[in-house]
């Protein structure tokens, strides 16, 4: 009883989020389109475009929240799709570096990125693990406090490409870090007092992995910092 009780608030809640999610979308986009606008009218003084910035900053974290929130609901009814590309990897990471460049400034990190040599080429959805890598970046931002230090790598590993994102944040203990991959999971005593997440970042990225059949790792020690790894089978092992 109980469980088809949870069941059935897991379904509800799954249509009241999406809906919801959805009718957020519309606003958005007209205010990130009209402050991009106002950013490039004429006789603008800078202080005003500074704060424009800040909107579109922060209307581009909002749409990437309601993304997230929306894919999982996807996931949820297995309706989610991937599109399998041939992607170099190391090119898809300098692209997305450039997109969060404006939050790293913003939140004063100082990011470093370290790509393998050699082109590393693999068949992938382009959005999905883009969006993955955006994930973790942002929580790397969203989980370090004194220590703001990003390093995005990337590198072959056994027969894996392997992407990794390093911080130097507030880290995740032992018992936690089993439990992060599971949706709507924060860690209830986070010292973090920002704006977080729904909690399904990491679920989103776990899923993303399982559909390129790579795994996701983590290492981490409490006030250390963590590394989250992606890794890809390569396109000669398929
Ligand atoms: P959200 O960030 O929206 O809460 P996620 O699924 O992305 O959800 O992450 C789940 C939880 O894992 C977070 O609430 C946070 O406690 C922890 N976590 C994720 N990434 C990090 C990180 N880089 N450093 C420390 N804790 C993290």
């Amino acid at each position: 009883m109980e469980h088809e009780k949870l069941e059935e608030l897991n379904r509800l809640k799954s249509f009241y989020v999406s809906s919801v999610s959805h009718d957020l979308k519309t606003p958005l986009t007209s205010i990130k389109l009209f402050s991009q606008l106002l950013q490039n009218m004429e006789g603008i003084n800078p202080e005003s475009v500074e704060y424009l910035k800040i909107i579109d900053g922060e209307s581009n974290r909002l749409t990437r929240l309601i993304d997230n929130v929306l894919d999982y609901t996807k996931i949820e009814k297995g309706i989610k799709e991937y599109l399998f590309v041939d992607i170099e990897l190391n090119n898809l990471v300098k692209e997305v570096m450039a997109s969060v460049e404006y939050p790293i400034k913003m939140e004063k990190f100082d990011a470093s990125v370290n790509l393998c040599a050699e082109d590393i080429y693999l068949s992938g959805d382009k959005d999905a693990i883009a969006e993955a890598l955006i994930n973790l970046i942002s929580n790397a931002i969203k989980y370090s406090r004194e220590r703001k230090k990003i390093t995005v790598s990337t590198e072959f590993k056994d027969s894996y490409a392997c992407l990794k994102v390093e911080d130097e944040g507030i880290g995740i203990s032992k018992e936690n870090i089993k439990l992060v991959f599971d949706e709507y999971y924060q860690i209830k005593k986070g010292k973090s007092n920002r704006t977080r997440g729904a909690g399904i970042g990491l679920a989103v990225v776990k899923h993303i992995m399982d559909a390129h059949k790579g795994k996701i790792q983590v290492e981490s020690e409490v006030g250390k910092g963590s590394s989250f790894y992606l890794l890809f089978p390569l396109r000669e092992n398929e």
